[in-house]
């Protein structure tokens, strides 16, 4: 039966050790996966990579799982930069796609931007949360590059190692790491240029947070990095189901 990783005593639950996290996590749960949104969480598939080449323990580069939703709707630069990082760092970069029943019968019924007027939870349902919903069950736990300084209205309280209060996992509980909870944007992007990681072309072109096309736009300097997703919508809203705990949804 799967521990949850926050009552092992030996886990820090409050720390910036993000490397030490992702191989904590590696070494404890036997099914898990990175998830890779195409943008600077690539930080994580770097930290990933190097504890395999050092080859600690179990941290081995035939157990590195990484996948990325591909909702049909992503910028080309991204789709680019996605086979880049599978070729930079030889992994086995897995693609998810959304159902093509369900999703043909939202494009019929509404058209293909229905979120601008209904707003983007019903399109992100069916394009991003239901295939990571169908993922994660297969898992015992997943990794993701959610942040606190990202959002204050949804991600400001969120912990380093947690169990999913969303997903199910392939045994009932799923557990949650956000290796770089404690991190800020500028330490990401040190990190970034110290390690010389490839980055989304778009983020020189002023997308800080970077999604699908159609629901993305550059920010102006100063802005909240999230002020570019959903811009059409209220702040509370700005979470596309991905994290939906985060937000108190069940
Ligand atoms: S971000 Fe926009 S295009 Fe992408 S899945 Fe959500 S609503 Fe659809």
């Amino acid at each position: 039966m799967y521990i949850l990783p926050t009552r092992q005593p030996e886990f820090p639950a409050e720390t910036d050790d993000a490397q030490g996290v992702i191989e904590w996590a590696l070494r404890h749960v036997d099914e898990l996966a990175i998830s890779f949104s195409g943008a600077e969480d690539v930080v994580l598939i770097d930290m990933a990579c190097r504890l395999a080449r050092a080859g600690k323990g179990r941290v081995d580069h035939d157990r590195l799982s990484v996948f990325s939703l591909d909702t049909g709707r992503l910028h080309p630069e991204t789709y680019e930069y996605i086979e880049q990082v599978r070729s930079h760092y030889d992994i086995d970069l897995e693609i998810l796609s959304p159902d093509h029943t369900e999703l043909q019968a939202l494009v019929r019924e509404k058209g293909l931007f229905s979120f601008y007027q209904d707003g983007h939870s019903e399109c992100c349902r069916i394009r991003k949360v239901a295939p990571l919903r169908r993922k994660l069950a297969t898992l015992d736990g997943w990794i993701t590059g959610q942040r606190r300084d990202q959002s204050i209205g949804t991600r400001d309280r969120i912990a380093v190692a947690e169990t999913d209060a969303a997903f199910n996992g392939r045994n009932g509980s799923l557990a949650k790491f956000n290796p770089l909870a404690l991190w800020s944007s500028e330490r990401v992007w040190a990190y970034i240029r110290e390690h010389d990681v490839p980055y989304n072309p778009l983020h020189a072109r002023g997308f800080t947070s970077i999604g699908c096309q159609p629901c993305t736009r550059a920010v102006l300097p100063n802005q909240h990095e999230r002020e570019g997703r959903w811009w059409w919508e209220s702040v509370e809203k700005k979470e596309c189901g991905l994290h939906a705990a985060n937000r108190g949804a069940a």
